[in-house]
């Protein structure tokens, strides 16, 4: 089949808007509330001749305040089961989490390459917040923002790199 491109990470991060933003059209409803329970997002993308599936995980499962780590169990479950790319995005603007960190450690003995995504990156004053994302163990965060259209280019080579 097409391989597929899962998109991880805790709420609010900007999943959806990475997923909007690759895809080039507003598919996966992009909200500042986290706790809004959606399904899961898929798109066929094509680059250079390439196929591959985009999959936004941020809506499976029941997401509460309280039940956080079931949404990203949720999430690492199918990029365990289904990715042959993740994308583990993170927010430069908050910085290193709990969550994130979480995350992390559920993807890090995952045979499947994981590219870590420093979202909201979108000036270089949050460059050194970015660069701060090495400590969850999956190499150096590429520094991109939805909103400003930063390093959509280099990540999109990362993805065919890899699959
Ligand atoms: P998700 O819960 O991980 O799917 O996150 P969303 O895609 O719904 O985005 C959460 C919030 O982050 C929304 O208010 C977005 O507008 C905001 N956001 C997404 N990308 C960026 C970005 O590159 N820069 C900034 N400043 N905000 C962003
Ligand atoms: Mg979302």
């Amino acid at each position: 089949g097409v391989p597929q491109v899962v998109i991880v990470g805790r709420p609010n991060v900007g999943k959806s808007s990475v997923f909007n933003w690759l895809a080039g059209r507003r598919i996966a409803i992009v909200d500042d509330r986290p706790g809004v329970t959606r399904d899961r997002m898929t798109h066929l993308m094509e680059h250079e001749g390439r196929f591959f599936e985009l999959v936004d995980t941020g809506g499976m499962g029941h997401l509460d305040e309280d039940d956080l780590t079931e949404h990203i169990e949720n999430q690492i479950a199918f990029a365990i089961d289904s990715a042959d790319v993740v994308l583990f995005v993170v927010d430069s603007r908050s910085g290193v989490t709990t969550l994130d960190q979480e995350v992390a450690k559920r993807l890090r003995y995952l045979k499947t390459p994981v590219i870590c995504l420093a979202n909201k990156t979108d000036d270089h004053t949050f460059d050194g917040a970015a660069e701060e994302f090495a400590r969850l163990g999956h190499g150096r965060a590429d520094k991109i923002s939805t909103m400003q259209n930063r390093g959509r280019a280099v990540l999109m080579n990362q993805i065919l790199e890899r699959l």
